[in-house]
């Protein structure tokens, strides 16, 4: 049994054990906002409602809308697969050369533009465009921006939580 922790903004924390709910309620640290239907916590002095959501008392520092694309993000990203090629690779290429994306007033160093290459691939491309180059990404492989950051991915949550997790326009 698990206790959805919201910000004080209405955006999901985490999410916690009864008990560590109860503690952060017990120092005035978090609010009730939904019941929980299970039946109530047993104490040494009697029941307690069991919470099901919880919002955090006090503001908490925003985590980042979306991970940045080190070069680590982007080999986890890729699971260490060439984009071109598909073989073993631990080198991150710019699929734009970051020459022409600063000439072009482009950002070089995004999701979209990073991706894990092998050093024969990164050797062939070089500091041409993929046309340039005549390569292309292996099948089905496309760079893109990674949908979770780990702790705000929920697996079956409580049906009484849907409303709580929808997304939420920026604070
Ligand atoms: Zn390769």
């Amino acid at each position: 049994m698990t206790v959805l922790v919201l910000t004080l903004q209405g955006g999901v924390h985490r999410v916690v054990s009864v008990r560590r709910a109860l503690d952060l309620m017990r120092r005035g640290k978090a609010v009730t906002v939904l019941e929980s239907p299970a039946p109530p916590v047993r104490w040494a002095r009697g029941a307690v409602t069991r919470p099901s959501v919880i919002y955090l008392t006090r503001p908490v520092p925003q985590p980042p809308r979306s991970p940045r694309p080190t070069k680590r993000a982007v080999l986890e990203r890729d699971r260490r697969a060439c984009a071109y090629c598909g073989r073993p690779g631990a080198t991150v290429d710019h699929v734009h050369p970051r020459h022409l994306c600063r000439a072009e007033g482009r950002a070089p160093d995004t999701w979209e533009n990073l991706v894990c290459a092998c050093e024969a691939c990164q050797r062939r491309k070089g500091g041409q465009t993929l046309r340039e180059s005549g390569m292309t990404f292996r099948p089905g492989f496309t760079p893109h921006m990674p949908r979770h950051t780990g702790h705000t991915r929920l697996h079956n949550p409580p049906p009484e939580w849907a409303e709580f997790l929808k997304p939420t326009a920026p604070a």
